[in-house]
């Protein structure tokens, strides 16, 4: 056996299967496609279920593939077996009602013992127990003795889930010797251990499952194989797991490096170097398909999955950011097999660091409020943490649950796991109910009259270049009392309605453009279109109001799109592409669309973005597009196959799932495009057509995720209008023209500061007139001036001020005044230095005097303030200022 390589491994498996009439496919994304079972891809044949259920026609009966696959269940696995990762790649050949059984299983052992070179007799095939028909294949076709086949149970060998197509697999599993066994003397193929490891499933899908659980045996058998790529080359190069395969091993050497840890010599830190290994290469991988970390979904998973690797970091003793840096590994041990890695680079890495550090963030912030949680507990003489409280810092802080677990054991103290479950029960089934409370179909919530849904034909769509046509009245449908739709035969004049015609020059809302709108005509026949929405078979379902006239089914209608919502519209769709190129130019390649809607009057594009943008970039943006609608470039709308459009570059949405053939909507030259996107959309067919663009805003929405609202046409002439009539108001008032406006109110500015500061000034003067009245009142007691007084000043500033100027007139003295402000009193004491040295302190003044006026405070010798809260103490306030300042005085 030779050591191949993982790349090695992949190609031979791939070119195997093309040798046997196969068609190679590149990966499907991570992000599967209108597929709400699985929120990640897991298995080659996940992305190809429509080909299976018939639902889609393959592109070839016969399909190879080398999946990227996530498997979260598996990660409690992850680093302790030799076998699993999160990620991983899957091997796959799919028979699509073409081969099956007799052809795939020597194929299989042929791919084995005669590309791979693996030893025949390390090889052992498992079967179903009531498989006959394969054991007989291995046995007489192949020739595999019959004490290396296996006959295992359903729990091993029977692929179902629930309902619907399923049946029995072969398993190859590879003895890789005792060494790697488990000791135990029954351990055998099908032991949990790592010594007979299973590599390859063969899923022969031969019956129906029926619902009274019968089988029926399909008229179409399928064949479905997945095999574990990292599997395969771990066995090839004879080393103990996953992750010490050639590629994979370069990640784990720079997880070592990083965290100055020896493989290899202590278990535990060799389980936390593979699952940082293992997850930073699904997080990698997750990112460049797409997905984005939050609090639910896939999303959650890549969270999930970072601040995981980010904690078995701290466990190794790595103190800064380290993630990114094991991801550019990745990146460049992957990117031949997955250019997109290279492309979305630095998006990638942002999005990893952003993550960490609000991880690194989270965790500091949470350790603060669990160390008070802890106290908390200690004082009450708790034993264990309250679950809500554990769950608040889950949930609101998202604090690790094993961290918080593990800091209370620290501190003798464990968590109440009850109690943390049960609050965790009751937020998801609020969250349950809000999602429920959310979903609804395009109709309104309303299901579809079912003779309507087994007519799978679509309605002909001819509007991206016409804006009339007629069409037959195929289905009228209106709701019922019980607001139930239903097909009707005809409908009359004030009648709400949905109509389906066989052919429709009117855009349905879809990929983030608003529905087209205008008229249904026909003799002494008047409707109005509201809006038009797509079902899963691709009918057009037009609303309509009836003004006049009667409708019915199978006649024949002129229709008529509005053309000024239409341009409308198109202005908005065609500034977007070129919002995206400019903002692409001015930020760089990370940014993404993420949503966009595109209405008649307005735009709202959301895109990857990680911080706000500065008005100089807002300006280079605005001021690109309109140099583009200006140029006056040509836009050009072409339907071409897939690969031609990715050859020539074109922008795809990410995780976005394309046909055969796709629109392609270009601005500017063919050969060199200005900007080039897969779009369905109803676009200018000139730039200068949009007029303008006015960007309205900019704003966050999400973490990563950035807003611009723009407008154009008729829009954007309507804004620099109101602008005009605000400009036009201020000159008015002001008395002045435009072009002096600004001077204007700069000198206006500058008048309004120069009368404050002259107000102030009297002020001034005038508290310094105050002061020197109420000086002139003091009385002197053992040889020191003293004043107790109240004053009408009406803030604590003027108060200091006031008492600052009175001190100022003694060279021996202590000043005590007393100010009423909207219902509370305010002291401020203050002494000078020889009446401190005769033993006076303005703070002990001043805590008596607020004392007897239900207040408090304190403060220095010299000066001291505070407030009181009962205003008709006033008196006794005053009463114990002086009482106190005599005291210290001896007098
Ligand atoms: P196991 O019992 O070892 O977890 P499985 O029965 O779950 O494997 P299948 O669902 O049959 O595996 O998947 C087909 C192949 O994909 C397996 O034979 C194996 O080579 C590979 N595979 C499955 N799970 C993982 C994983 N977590 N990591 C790496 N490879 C895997
Ligand atoms: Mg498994």
């Amino acid at each position: 056996m030779e050591p191949l390589g993982l790349n090695e491994i992949r190609e031979k498996y791939l070119s195997f299967f093309e040798t046997k009439g196969h068609l190679r496919l590149p990966s499907f994304s991570l992000v599967p496609h209108n597929d709400p079972s699985v929120l990640l891809v897991n298995a080659g044949m996940t992305p190809l279920k429509p080909y299976f259920t018939g639902a889609q026609t393959p592109p070839s009966l016969r399909v190879t593939t080398c999946q990227k696959c996530i498997r979260t269940p598996d990660i409690e696995n992850v680093g302790h077996t030799a076998r699993h990762g999160t990620y991983f790649e899957m091997l796959g050949n799919f028979s699509f009602g073409d081969y099956f059984k007799k052809e795939i299983i020597p194929w299989a052992w042929e791919f084995c013992t005669e590309v791979l070179k693996m030893p025949a007799d390390r090889l052992y095939p498992s079967v179903y127990e009531e498989d006959d028909e394969a054991y007989a294949i291995w046995r007489d076709d192949v020739g595999v003795p019959e004490n290396h086949i296996t006959r295992l149970g359903k729990a091993d060998n029977f692929w179902e889930h629930g309902t619907g197509p399923c049946g029995p697999c072969s398993e190859i599993y590879f003895d890789r010797g005792v060494e790697y066994g488990c000791g135990s003397p029954d351990c055998k193929v099908g032991c949990e251990c790592d010594r007979f490891i299973e590599f390859w499933n063969l899923v022969f899908t031969q019956f129906n499952r029926e619902p009274d659980g019968t089988y029926t045996p399909l008229a179409k058998k399928n064949i479905d194989t997945g095999a574990g790529l990292e599997r395969v080359a771990c066995i090839m190069q004879g080393v103990d797991n996953l992750f010490e395969v050639d590629t994979i091993r370069k990640i784990l050497d720079t997880v070592c490096a990083k965290a100055h840890a020896d493989y290899g010599k202590d278990p535990e830190t060799d389980v936390a170097i593979r699952v940082i290994t293992d997850h930073v290469r699904s997080t990698t991988m997750m990112i460049s398909d797409g997905v984005l970390p939050s609090n639910e979904g896939r999303g959650y998973v890549l969270r999930r999955l970072l601040r995981r690797a980010s904690r078995f970091g701290r466990l190794l003793g790595i103190k800064d950011l380290f993630l990114t840096e094991i991801a550019a590994v990745v990146v460049e041990l992957n990117k031949e097999a997955y250019p997109v890695l290279l492309e979305k680079q630095t998006y990638i890495m942002t999005v990893i660091r952003k993550e960490e550090e609000a991880f690194l963030r989270t965790v500091e912030q949470g350790t603060d409020i669990l160390t008070g949680y802890i106290a908390e507990a200690k004082e009450k003489g708790l034993t264990a943490l309250a679950g809500d409280q554990v769950f608040r810092l889950h949930d609101t802080f998202g604090f690790p649950l094993d961290l918080t677990r593990e800091i209370a054991q620290d501190e003798g103290l464990t968590i109440d796991e009850s109690g943390f479950q049960a609050a965790m029960k009751s937020q998801r089934e609020s969250a349950r109910a809000a999602t429920k409370a959310k979903t609804g179909t395009a109709w309104g919530g309303k299901e579809l009259p079912a003779e309507l849904l087994q007519d799978t034909s679509s309605t002909d769509f001819v509007g991206y270049d016409r804006l009339t046509a007629s069409g037959k009245l195929l289905y009228l449908l209106k709701e019922d009392e019980e607001s139930m739709l239903q097909i009707v035969p005809e409908a009359f004049a004030g009648d709400k309605v949905i109509a389906i015609f066989d052919r429709t020059p009117f855009y349905a809302t879809s990929g983030g453009q608003v529905t087209d709108q205008g008229a249904v005509l026909s003799t002494g026949f008047h409707a109005h279109v509201t809006s038009v929405e797509k079902d899963a078979a691709g009918k057009f379902l037009h609303s309509l109001t009836v003004n006049e006239g009667t409708l019915r089914q199978g006649q024949e209608l002129s229709m008529h799109v509005s053309e000024t919502h239409r341009m409308s519209t198109a202005r908005n769709h065609t500034a977007t592409h070129l919002l995206q190129k400019a903002l692409r130019t001015v930020l760089g390649d990370h940014v993404e669309q993420s949503g966009s809607l595109v209405s008649a009057d307005r735009l709202r594009f959301d895109f990857t973005h990680f911080q706000p943008l500065t008005d100089d970039e807002l300006d280079q943006v605005e001021e690109m597009v309109n140099g583009i609608i200006l140029a006056d470039m040509p836009v050009v709308t072409r339907v071409m196959k897939l690969d031609e459009a990715r050859k020539l570059g074109a922008m795809a949405l990410f995780g976005e799932k394309y046909g055969e053939e796709v629109r392609v909507v270009t601005v500017g030259d063919q050969e060199n495009p200005y900007s080039r996107e897969f779009c369905g959309g109803t676009h200018l067919t000139h730039t200068s057509q949009a007029s303008q663009l006015r960007i309205l805003s900019e704003t966050g929405v999400a973490s990563g995720t950035r807003r611009i609202e723009a407008v154009t046409g008729a829009a954007a002439y309507a804004l620099s209008k109101s602008e005009k009539e605000i400009l036009d108001a201020a000159c008015a008032s002001l008395k002045t023209t435009e072009d002096q406006l600004v001077r204007r109110i700069r000198a206006a500015m500058a008048d309004m500061k120069a009368l404050e500061k002259e107000l102030s000034n009297l002020q001034e003067q005038n508290s310094a007139g105050l002061a020197e009245t109420i000086a002139n009142k003091a009385e002197v007691i053992s040889g020191v001036s003293v004043v107790v007084a109240k004053v009408d000043v009406e803030d604590a500033d003027t108060l200091r001020t006031t008492a600052d100027q009175v001190r100022d007139h003694f060279s021996n003295g202590v000043v005590l005044l007393a100010a009423e402000t909207s219902g509370k009193l305010l002291f401020v004491a203050m002494a000078t230095a020889s009446a401190m040295a005769k033993g006076i302190h303005s703070g002990n003044i001043i805590r008596e005097t607020a004392k007897a006026s239900g207040g408090g405070g304190g403060g220095r010798p010299d000066m001291a303030q505070a407030g009181g809260k009962d205003t008709a103490k006033l008196a006794d306030a005053l009463a114990a200022a002086l009482s106190t300042i005599k005291n210290q005085l001896g007098a």
